[in-house]
């Protein structure tokens, strides 16, 4: 993709002399499918000032803005993404006072999980399989055995389109099943505050082992993937839906519906985003004709 030189320039200015930015980045690099095109622009701001810079740079020069967390809910297209891709990963900080962390975005859900084990708190057990970043968990609800970060939330900072810094309470957010009020709105999650509860740390972390046990057992983890591909439909799991029309196994190029969970598509290899969302499409068909029922994406398709 084109680089215009002065938003290459200004965006150097302001991260790092140029070490927090990339251009024409290939972002199969920065997804868990391993899969997708390249940012015009990647940008690693490494705090909430810094954010700001950068939305504000992307105003001034009408260049769109995309956020990435840790890229394990998302099919970035082939083509991949015009404009500034926002990489949370360098939104580091971590804090803890009484029952409440308080945490930036680019934290992974994992490294919270153990924080708060470390500090005998409870509430987060049920993510520390779930691979994403703190912000990326609270905008699609991430969730696991019955619990998601809704439960936990007290508020959420948030950069929006117009470079202002807002701090959101938990019932502004709307939480549902993988669902919240950012998923409609065009905002930069940059951090949030968690309340939890004192509990008994070696109970926490064996429920946590039990979990990452479970995980090991039921997930396809050894290859490529971003998780659960769509939603489970009311009262059905999804993953029942695509076995039962006969696709467990069944591939389309370097993509595979995994043999050890129908939910998840696994990159063999050399899987495109293309053949991605043809083997999604095929599930999608599959499944309406059967049963009449329409698969939802739980993943977000960028670019
Ligand atoms: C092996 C595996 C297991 C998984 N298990 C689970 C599970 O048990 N439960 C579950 O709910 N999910 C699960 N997932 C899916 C995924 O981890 C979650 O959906 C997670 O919330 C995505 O977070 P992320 O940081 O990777 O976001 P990304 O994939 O990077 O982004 C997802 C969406 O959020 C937006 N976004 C990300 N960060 C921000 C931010 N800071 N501000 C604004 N927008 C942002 C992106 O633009 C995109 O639209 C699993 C995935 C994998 C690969």
């Amino acid at each position: 993709m084109e680089i215009n030189d002065t938003v290459f320039a200004q965006l150097k200015e302001i991260l790092n002399s140029g070490k927090e930015v990339l251009a024409n980045e290939p972002l199969s690099k920065w997804t868990t499918w391993r899969v997708g095109g390249p940012a015009q622009y990647l940008v690693f701001p490494s705090s909430v000032e810094k954010v700001v810079g950068v939305i504000k740079i992307a105003k001034k020069n009408n260049v769109p803005v995309i956020v990435l967390g840790n890229g394990s809910n998302v099919l970035v297209k082939d083509s991949g993404i015009k404009g500034i891709v926002i990489n949370t990963a360098k939104l580091e900080r971590i804090s803890v006072q009484g029952t409440i962390i308080s945490a930036e975005a680019g934290n992974t859900m994992p490294q919270l999980a153990k924080y708060a084990m470390q500090n005998s708190l409870t509430g987060l057990e049920f993510s520390v399989g779930i691979p994403a970043s703190f912000g990326g968990a609270i905008l699609m609800n991430a969730g696991a055995w019955g619990k998601s970060l809704g439960d936990v939330i007290k508020e959420v900072k948030i950069v929006n389109m117009e470079g202002e810094v807002k701090v959101l309470s938990r019932e502004q957010m709307n939480f549902n099943y993988r669902e919240s009020s950012f998923k409609k709105g065009a905002q930069v999650i940059v951090g949030g505050n968690l309340k939890l509860a004192q509990g008994d740390a070696v109970k926490i972390k064996n429920l946590m082992t039990f979990h990452q046990q479970n995980r090991i057992e039921k997930q396809p983890l050894r290859l490529p993937n971003a998780g659960s591909v769509f939603k489970n439909p009311e009262g059905y799991a999804a993953g029942y839906l695509i076995e039962s029309v006969g696709l467990k196994g069944f591939n389309m190029g370097g993509a595979k519906i995994s043999d050890k969970h129908a939910n998840f598509i696994v990159n063999t290899g050399s899987a495109t985003a293309e053949d991605i969302l043809n083997l999604m499409d095929k599930a999608v068909h599959c499944v309406e004709n059967f049963y009449g029922i329409h698969l939802e994406p739980e993943i977000s398709i960028l670019g």
